[in-house]
């Protein structure tokens, strides 16, 4: 059964948020030695590209979608703070790109509206700015913004202002065109170009590929050491006797790579036994890769459970493959014996 939430419409109108999101935190990331400058702090224009972000996608779901619940990362005492006048003024700058005669107490009350409950039946789950190590080096990030309905996923809108739309770039390099995804449950999911008007004639439908033997297998995973446990990845893809080194980009474009048939497996293998993965990283970008046609699951198998909350408590790390070779990635894992050092 679809629910009125997961309407055509709906996801046009949460698209076309994401999309105003999405160039204004492009702006914050060109701007981003200038920001650094200003507030004499390294990981700023991150945080204004967070709270701008979610100032945007607060505001706008609430004014045109009712006023659902968002689980975001940060809320805005942090700005209220005395010294933090400079990255205020840099946020509520920001913003003002898309919505020319905000005040900052409409700023602020915005970001305010993303709460940290995930306990309603349902509700939005955005990361304003996934990938924050690679927003910073000037590479992949993305704008996830997935729909929860009674505890699964049921919409999943994805920015990605520096994913090539032409499929024959290099997926590693920043590109200018950008990329913006929207996924329904049991629909479908689509790719648009970041930069042209969002419309049937625009969107493109995306698939993952097919597992064939013998083909050479395309894999990802990110970029940070700490986020993945990259020697669990090199037994697997050992084991499987795959050859190609994985392509690292950070942030949730990496499920974008599988649905849209540029990599044929995202390895997400935890570094540790009590890391919980949350929501807002995997909501989104894991709907556009199933409906695409890939498996996303957790090292062990099992689907992702979105119905605990914040986190994903119920999983470990996560694979996202094509039908066919996740299977074997699975069973791969189990016979390496991996799963069995990360159980908590
Ligand atoms: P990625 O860009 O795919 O490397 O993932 C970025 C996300 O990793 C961030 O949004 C963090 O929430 C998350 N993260 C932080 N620490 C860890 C960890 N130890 N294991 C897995 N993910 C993590
Ligand atoms: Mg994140």
């Amino acid at each position: 059964m679809s629910s009125m939430n997961t309407s055509p419409e709906t996801l046009k109108t949460a698209l076309a948020i994401v999309a105003s999101a999405s160039h204004v935190a492009r702006v914050v990331q060109r701007d981003l030695e200038n920001i650094r400058q200003i507030t004499k702090d390294d990981r700023s224009p991150v945080t204004v590209a967070d709270f701008a972000v979610q100032a945007i996608v607060g505001m706008e779901l609430n004014e045109r979608l009712g006023a659902p619940l968002i689980v975001g990362e940060e809320n805005a005492d942090a700005l209220r703070q005395p010294g933090q006048e400079a990255v205020c003024e840099a946020v509520h700058q920001a913003v003002r790109r898309h919505r020319p005669d905000i005040t900052l107490d409409q700023v602020l009350d915005a970001i305010d509206l993303c709460n940290h409950d995930a306990k309603a039946s349902h509700y939005w789950t955005l990361d304003p700015i996934d990938g924050t190590k690679g927003f910073l080096r000037g590479q992949q990030y993305a704008i996830a913004l997935g729909l929860i309905e009674d505890g699964q996923v049921t919409m999943g809108i994805m920015g990605c202002p520096n994913l090539p739309s032409d499929h024959a770039l290099p997926l590693d390099q920043a590109d200018d065109t950008g990329t913006l995804y929207g996924a329904i449950k049991d629909q479908g999911a689509w790719e648009y170009e970041l930069n042209t008007e969002l419309s049937d004639k625009t969107r493109r439908s995306i698939r993952a590929g097919t597992y064939q033997t013998g083909a050479d297998i395309r894999t990802c995973g990110s970029v940070e050491k700490a986020h993945s446990k990259q020697s669990d990845t090199q037994r697997i893809l050992e084991h499987l006797q795959i050859a190609s080194t994985p392509v690292r980009l950070d942030s949730q474009c990496k499920y974008a790579v599988v649905a849209r048939n540029q990599a044929d497996a995202y390895f997400r293998m935890p570094t540790s036994s009590t890391y919980v993965e949350k929501i807002w990283d995997h909501a989104a970008g894991s709907l556009i890769a199933t409906e695409a046609g890939a498996i996303v699951s957790d090292i062990l198998g099992q689907p992702l459970d979105f119905s605990q909350g914040w986190g994903l408590t119920s999983n470990r790390g996560v694979i996202g493959a094509v039908p066919g070779l996740h299977e074997q990635i699975i069973e791969s894992i189990e016979k390496l014996g991996i799963a069995e050092t990360v159980k908590a």
